[in-house]
Order: C-alpha cells, then structure tokens, then sequence
C-alpha cells in the first residue's frame, strides 16, 4: 500500500523510479494545469506542447508566412528557437529569446494553431524537440499525441476529458481573467473547431492511447484530480513512501 503524500522528498520516500507522465485530451480540459501540478509535486520537469505549436503560429503571423507556403515554414522552422523559462511569473514560453507567453494565448493565435500543427513538417520538428526534452525522463508533458507519437512507451499516460461547456466555461473566464473580452460563443467556437480539426487530421490525430488511463474532471476540482495522478504516478514510480 502507498500513503498519499502531496510532495516526494528524498527524506520520505525510499526509492524512485523517473518515468515520463504523457498527458493528452482535447482543447481547455485542463491538463497543463494538472500538468504543470504534477510536475511541481513530483519535482519533475514540465512541458506544455501546446505552446511550442502556439509559438510557431505566432512566428508565422508575425512574419506574414501563409500556411499554405510550405517551403517558407520549412525555412522558418530553421529560425525558430522555443524554450521555457520557470521564473515568479510562472512557466513562460520564450521565442528566439522574447517572453511571448501572452501573445500565444490570445484568439488570434488559437484560431490558426490548429491548422499550423496539422502540417507535418511542424510536427516533426516539434515532437524532435519534444524527444529530446524527454530523454532523461523525469518529465510531464502534456498535449495531443504524447502517449502515441512523442512517448508510446511513457509509463503513465492520462487522457483528460470533460464536458464541452464545461471546458468553454473554463477557458472563458480564463480569458476574462487575463482582460481578454472574447465573446462566450466565440470561445465555445473556436474549442469545437480545434478539438475536430485535432481529431481529424491525418498526421498524428488526437486519440486515446490504448492504454492510457482516462480522467474525467468535469466534476472534479484541481486538488482532487492531482490526487488522482499523484496515486496513478506513485504505482508507476514503484515508490514505497517510509
Ligand atoms: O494545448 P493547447 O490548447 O494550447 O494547444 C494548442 C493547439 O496546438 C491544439 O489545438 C493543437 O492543434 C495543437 N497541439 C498539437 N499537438 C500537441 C499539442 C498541441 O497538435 N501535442
């Protein structure tokens, strides 16, 4: 039996297997927050993969490169360096050194995203970096492909999910919070669109891993899904807790 403690510290816990956590699932069902939860309780590493796919968009936008002009993205992929900085503000997205954590998250960008990270050049580059992120383990990363294209052989996968208004409710006030007045509609909208061009794409489309295990937050609160994950994780780590 394992007891439930929220934070592994070398004092408490005997031995510890590093093992990469993928978390996958639709638009706005929360798994960067459980993510980024997780790998703060487990002082693992985090990665939202989303905001490599983001920060590729906003290069394009911001360079007027069409989606359709492949061979300039393919140029463009050469120039475009992301890394993730964790400082007082939270985890920040950098572009070829510029914090644009912001800009990734505004409408204009989530209404392109999609498309860009169906073209399979930008997923290959990506999921490359995303490999390399991994390779010492110890990480949780989250996104849409994690446990069948960048880990299939992570030793926990979770599939989040929860009701579709529920989600748009979420990523909502998000943006309200943020000072961003978007339209309820236009939210709920762009949620819908993105989750079927994700789950429809040819290269590498959202689904279930086979053996990832689910987690419906829909009536669970931040606190409550951790635990979850937490005990999900502690199995896979073989941690025996002193
Ligand atoms: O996670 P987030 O909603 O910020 O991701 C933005 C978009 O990036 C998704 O709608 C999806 O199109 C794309 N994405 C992806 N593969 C991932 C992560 C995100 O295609 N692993």
């Amino acid at each position: 039996m394992f007891k439930s403690v929220p934070i592994f510290t070398p004092q408490n816990v005997q031995s510890v297997k590093k093992i990469i956590i993928a978390i996958d699932g639709f638009s706005s069902c929360g798994k960067s927050t459980l993510a980024k939860a997780l790998a703060k309780a487990l002082n693992y590493g985090f990665v939202d993969s989303g905001a490599m796919y983001r920060a590729v968009t906003l290069y394009l936008i911001e360079h007027g490169i069409s989606i359709q002009d492949i061979a300039a993205i393919e140029e463009a992929l050469t120039k475009i360096q992301i890394r993730f900085h964790a400082g007082s503000m939270g985890n920040r997205t950098h572009l070829n050194g510029r914090d644009v954590e912001d800009k990734i998250r505004t409408m204009e960008v989530s209404d392109l995203v999609s498309p860009v990270a169906a073209i399979p050049i930008v997923r290959r580059a990506m999921v490359q970096q995303q490999q390399e992120m991994g390779a010492e383990k110890g990480i949780v990363m989250d996104g849409r492909d994690i446990g069948t294209v960048v880990f299939p052989s992570a030793e926990l996968k979770i599939f989040v999910t929860a009701d579709p208004q529920v989600r748009a409710q979420r990523r909502f006030l998000e943006l309200q919070q943020k000072g961003q007045e978007v339209p309820f509609e236009e939210v709920r909208k762009n949620l819908a669109e993105r989750d079927h061009i994700d789950s429809t794409r040819a290269d590498s489309p959202l689904r279930q891993a086979e053996d990832a295990l689910v987690l419906d937050n829909t009536d669970l609160n931040q606190e409550q899904q951790l635990q979850v994950a937490l005990d999900w994780a502690k199995e896979r780590m073989e941690v025996q807790v002193l």
